[in-house]
C-alpha cells in the first residue's frame, strides 16, 4: 500500500507542476493582452489592446502610439505573408535613417546595409 500511494502522490505532483507552469504562462499572457504597456516614445502607459497601440518598432522592439514613422522601403523589411500580401516593417522616429516624400521611411538597419553594400 505504501508504494502505491507513494506513486500516485508523485503523479499528483507533478501534475500540479505541469498546471502550475501552465498557468504561468496564461497569466503572462493574460497579463500582455489587458495590462498596460509603456509607449517608447512618450513613456506614457498605454492599454496593450486598445485602438492607440500603434506599432512594435522592428529596431527597437518597444511599442509606440506616437513618433511612429511609415514602413520601412528598404529590401530587408520586406516580408511576404502567406495570403500574397507584401508587409513592411514600421519603426519609429529613433530608429529610421530617412523619409522620403511619398512617407515610406528607411530604418536605420536598412541604411547601414545600404551603406555597406556601397563601399
Ligand atoms: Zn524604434
Ligand atoms: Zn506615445
Ligand atoms: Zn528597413
Amino acid at each position: 500500500m505504501s508504494c502505491c500511494s507513494a506513486r500516485t502522490k508523485r503523479k499528483l505532483k507533478r501534475e500540479i507542476r505541469l498546471h502550475k507552469q501552465r498557468s504561468k504562462i496564461d497569466y503572462e499572457l493574460q497579463e500582455k493582452m489587458n495590462c498596460n504597456v509603456i509607449c517608447g516614445g512618450c513613456k506614457d502607459s498605454f492599454r496593450f489592446d486598445s485602438f492607440e497601440l500603434k506599432i512594435h518598432c522592428n529596431l527597437c522592439e518597444q511599442f509606440f502610439h506616437c513618433k511612429v514613422a511609415g514602413p520601412c522601403r528598404g529590401e530587408a523589411c520586406q516580408i511576404d505573408t502567406s495570403n500574397g500580401v507584401k508587409h513592411r516593417a514600421r519603426y519609429c522616429y529613433d530608429c529610421i535613417d530617412k523619409v522620403f516624400k511619398n512617407g515610406e521611411v528607411l530604418c536605420k538597419e536598412c541604411a547601414l546595409m545600404d551603406k555597406t553594400t556601397k563601399d
